[in-house]
Order: C-alpha cells, then sequence, then structure tokens
C-alpha cells in the first residue's frame, strides 16, 4: 500500500501567509509553485504564520464551489451562498455524513478500509445501490475535527489500512475532504493512506487538488457500451442547461440500468469464468 501522501503536505510551505489576502490565481500560483518544489523534494517546512499546503489546497477547494467547477458537470452552482448543485449538494459546510464503517470488501490491498459516505452525487443513475444512502437530504452535518477523532479511535487497532472517500462522486465535497484531512493532520494522527473510490467525473482543477493527497484512485467504470455512454453524456449537457435556467437541480433519467450496466457487466464477468 502506497503511503499517505496527504500527511506530507500538511508540513509543507505554500508560500502564503496565513490569512493574506490575494487573488484566486495568485493562490494557484502558490500552490503549483509549492507542488512542484514537493515533488522534486526540495520543499520547505512551514514557517512561522505560514499555511501549510494541505491548508491551501482546502482554501482552494472551496473557492471551486463558488461558481461551482468541483466536478465534471461545472453546473455553476452558487454553493457558497447555499445554492443546491445538480448533486443536490449546498455550502461545503453543509456537506452531510451519510455513512462511516470499516469495509473488509473492497480490494484485498485496501482492506479492511475505513469507507467514508458524503451524500449528494451528480450522476443519479437509475439502477444506483445506494441512492437511499447518499441523496443530498439524507445524513448529518458534521463537525470534521469530531469526524477526525472518531475515524482517529476507529484506526487506533492497527488493522484498518486505509481511509476511502465514497459519494455518489467524492469530488463534490472535496473541500470538506480535505477539510478532514486537515483535522487528523491537526490533530497529529496516524496518517492513512487516503483512497478516492469515485466516477472519474473530475475536472482538471479538482484533480490538481487531489495530487499529493490521494493515495489510491479507485475508478469505477458505469458504461461499457459506448452507445449508453454517449446518451449520458448527451443527456448530461441537457441537464445542465436547464438547472441553469431554473437554478434548480433535476433528476436525470437514463437508459435501463440492466442493459446500460449490469448486463455488460455480467456478461464481462461470465467471460471470465468461461
Ligand atoms: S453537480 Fe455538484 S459538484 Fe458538480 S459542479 Fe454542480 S454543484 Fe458542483
Amino acid at each position: 500500500m502506497p503511503p499517505a501522501r496527504w500527511a506530507d503536505l500538511a508540513i509543507v510551505g505554500s508560500g502564503l501567509a496565513s490569512g493574506e489576502g490575494i487573488s484566486v490565481a495568485e493562490a494557484w500560483r502558490r500552490h503549483d509553485s509549492a507542488m512542484a518544489a514537493w515533488r522534486e523534494g526540495r520543499a520547505r517546512s512551514t514557517g512561522e504564520g505560514e499555511l501549510d499546503l494541505l491548508s491551501l489546497k482546502r482554501q482552494l477547494a472551496y473557492e471551486l464551489t463558488r461558481r461551482c467547477r468541483a466536478c465534471a458537470l461545472r453546473c455553476g452552482a452558487r454553493r457558497v451562498t447555499g445554492e443546491a448543485g445538480i448533486c443536490g449538494a449546498r455550502a461545503p459546510e453543509d456537506a452531510r455524513l451519510a455513512n462511516v464503517q470499516v469495509v473488509a470488501g473492497e480490494e484485498a490491498f485496501l482492506s479492511p478500509t475505513i469507507a467514508i459516505w458524503l451524500a449528494g452525487c451528480p450522476e443519479q443513475c437509475v439502477g444506483c445501490l445506494y441512492k437511499p444512502l447518499i441523496s443530498a437530504s439524507r445524513g448529518v452535518r458534521f463537525d470534521s475535527g469530531r469526524l477526525a477523532s472518531v475515524l482517529a479511535k476507529m484506526a487506533a487497532g492497527g488493522e484498518v489500512t486505509s481511509l476511502m472517500a465514497l459519494g455518489g462522486n467524492p469530488d463534490v465535497h472535496l473541500a470538506r475532504w480535505l477539510d478532514v484531512l486537515v483535522a487528523l493532520a491537526q490533530a497529529g494522527e496516524v496518517p492513512l493512506p487516503f483512497v478516492w473510490n469515485a466516477n472519474g467525473q473530475s475536472t482538471r482543477r479538482s484533480l490538481e487538488l487531489l495530487d499529493g493527497v490521494v493515495s489510491v484512485y479507485l475508478l469505477d467504470l458505469k458504461f461499457r457500451s459506448e452507445a449508453c455512454a454517449k446518451a449520458n453524456g448527451a443527456e448530461r449537457l441537457a441537464l445542465r442547461r436547464v438547472a441553469q435556467s431554473s437554478g434548480r437541480p433535476r433528476r436525470r433519467t437514463s437508459r435501463s440500468s440492466f442493459g446500460c450496466s449490469y448486463g455488460p457487466a455480467m456478461s464481462t464477468a461470465a467471460l471470465g469464468l468461461s
């Protein structure tokens, strides 16, 4: 299992003084420069009054939700003012914890993992097994520091190998995930590798923020059939226009989930067994 990379970033200087007022473009420039230094092994430790790189990533992730670009739908919801996006999520601080538990059924090298679900998903697939769990109105609001201490207790036995972010699509709540990692770092808890269990609907900016934080990306491929993928893409764009004009999130309808995902997946499994 790769090491917990996010813990490194919590002690790397960002070149930005805590509370320094700079433009978003300049904050990204400092981020990119600190990341380059970290990758090349010439990063400095955080200085007195300096923001660490993990906290700068968190700050930029909150910025992404101003006219939301946190996931590939880029629906532009003004989440910081409480407006809901297509995914149903509102302000990052209103994120809801849908479930947290130790799971032993993931890929062997990741198990057992502490799996954490935050509610809200842009996909709204008809056949989603988790829909009752992750619909945006479910779950409870949470304090990142308290969740961090619960996670630390769950990890205390030394048996779990990783922390796993799930959704829906965890990109929706990138800012809150970073909040939880910052809280874990500040508490000096044992750093567990962070696993991003997503559907690949990220943006370039969200991937740049995840860079250096995530140890393992675990991506679910939703559709094997090209026709289904195209149908979903077209529908998604139409949905985006409707949501932008009405300001209200809408549910996506989709082709039969059996024909588009379960059926092809079962055929593939059958090929493997024959
Ligand atoms: S669907 Fe949600 S996460 Fe994606 S851009 Fe819209 S508000 Fe942001």
